[in-house]
């Protein structure tokens, strides 16, 4: 199935300015959170900067991840106005080869966890707005620096959270046709498309850019790095890209060499990537409830720390400590009942992206259950926007009854989430245990399927505690 060929989904997709029409709607409601961030109302609950980014925002780029692809990335804000940047100033150096590599994006993931946490940031308006304007300022700093999209590639965490979750996704990019490829001249899909010769005079005028992140189509395997900027299917001269449906998160276990990757098991950054991907899954929700908030006073008073050292330790244990542990004993198990003797962090990298699966579910169930018990409120806090803002109920009185479901009924939906993502993963494991270990499959697999169990269970508890109530209705 190619959704390239649908009707009207298809010629939308392939119009010159899909993208940029996604883009100036996701930048107006940036404008909105902004400007109701600064000048809005200081309660959480009652503010589209915290309501639209906290609940809606993260809610809807999980339920895109899993309906469709990296839809987030295809309407970003940022790279339009990073373009309109790039009309004034085109910048000319690479990004520096030894900051290549997903470091910097997986550190900034983990400390916008933190912050998260730390400042309470779903219950301030104002810092949701400047967090906001911060990033659009870091992603211009970025790409008025350097050329291609260094930003998305290295350092934006969202960005590394979607290619992480697109994993799982049920459409990718694809070729249509090899022979085409092998025959191809160009290689505009990468280089980008170039004006008719005698158009200009010695270097020829790209007028349709390539793939900035250096996905070259017939050698892509898979969603990591791809934006779906669809800057490939403009440029390829033989209409030769497929927007094609897929098996959900086979990807996983593909270890062929991948454009602008490489092999996954090669790649430690990408392994640590996927660990703050899945642990900050169960660390993030398990920070939302009751025994949570109890662990955090009793360390508080009882061993006399500030919340910011409580917070480290957490974060520490939950990021780097357990996954260290559990990882660990999961690749030793692996070459004690196999008898490989592959080091230990080679076999951790062969397994590591089994757990995906399993954490997508889990940031789906807990983003989900936002989005769910607080859909309608943006329609009362829009009521009332206007109405502080000229005097009049244009929109009506405020209905502010309106917030979503009931908690307690979004938990089957959680639920099944959370053991679907769980069965991909025991799907990945096999598969991975199969590719690697052939007739010894089910021994290497024994410790990470145990390993995705015990994850699965944990994150059970969790949605079984009462959470906390966060971005609702007054
Ligand atoms: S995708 Fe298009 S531009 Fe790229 S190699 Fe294939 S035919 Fe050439
Ligand atoms: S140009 Fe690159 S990033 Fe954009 S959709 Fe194509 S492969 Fe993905």
């Amino acid at each position: 199935m190619d959704l390239l060929r649908w009707p009207v989904v298809g010629p939308f997709l392939r119009w010159r300015h899909a993208r940029t029409s996604l883009q100036l709607v996701l930048l107006a409601a940036a404008v909105v959170i902004v400007l109701h961030g600064l000048v809005g109302p200081d309660l959480a609950s009652t503010n589209l900067a915290t309501v639209l980014t906290w609940v809606h925002y993260r809610g809807l780029l999980v339920v895109a991840l899993l309906a469709a692809g990296n839809l987030f990335c295809l309407g970003c804000p940022l790279v339009r106005v990073r373009d309109w940047g790039r009309q004034l100033h085109m910048p000319r150096r690479a990004w520096p080869a030894r900051l290549r590599g997903k470091w910097i994006g997986v550190a900034l993931f983990a400390a916008v966890l933190l912050t998260y946490e730390l400042f309470d940031l779903w219950a301030l308006p104002a810092a949701t707005a400047w967090l906001v304007l911060g990033y659009f300022a870091a992603a211009v700093v970025v790409d008025l620096t350097f050329r291609g999209a260094s930003f998305c590639q290295y350092v934006c965490p969202v960005g590394q959270f979607n290619f992480v979750a697109s994993t799982v996704s049920p459409l990718e990019l694809r070729m249509r046709d090899a022979n085409t490829c092998r025959t191809c001249r160009t290689a505009d899909c990468v280089s980008g498309r170039k004006a008719p010769a005698g158009d200009t005079a010695l270097r020829p005028r790209v007028v349709q850019r390539g793939c900035e992140l250096g996905l070259f189509m017939p050698a892509k395997v898979g969603n990591l790095d791809c934006t779906f900027c669809l800057d490939c299917v403009q440029a390829c001269p033989h209409d030769n890209i497929a927007l094609a449906s897929r098996v959900p998160g086979a990807e996983l276990a593909d270890d062929r060499r991948r454009s602008g990757i490489g092999r996954l098991v090669d790649r430690v950054d990408l392994a640590a990537l996927v660990v703050v991907f899945s642990f900050g899954a169960l660390l993030n929700a398990f920070l939302m409830v009751a025994p949570a908030q109890a662990l955090q006073g009793w360390m508080e008073h009882d061993w006399g720390l500030s919340r910011a050292s409580v917070l480290a330790l957490l974060f520490g244990a939950g990021l780097v400590v357990l996954p260290f542990g559990l990882l660990g004993a999961a690749a030793f198990s692996t070459r004690a009942l196999t008898g490989d003797g592959a080091p230990p962090g080679l076999v951790v990298r062969r397994f590591v992206m089994s757990l995906v699966p399993l954490a997508t579910g889990v940031w789906a169930a807990h983003y989900g259950f936002h989005l769910l018990t607080g859909l309608l409120v943006v329609v009362p806090i829009t009521q009332n926007a206007v109405l502080d803002l000229t005097g009049a109920p244009w929109l009506g009185w405020p209905f502010w009854r309106w917030t979503g479901l009931r908690p307690g009924s979004v938990f089957p939906l959680q639920a099944g989430l959370v053991l679907l993502g769980a069965f991909g993963s025991v799907a990945v494991v096999q598969a991975t245990a199969e590719r690697d270990y052939g007739a010894r499959m089910w021994r290497a697999a024994a410790p990470w399927l145990m390993l995705t169990t015990l994850l699965a269970m944990t994150a059970l508890w969790i949605l079984f505690q009462p959470m906390q109530m966060r971005g609702m209705g007054p």
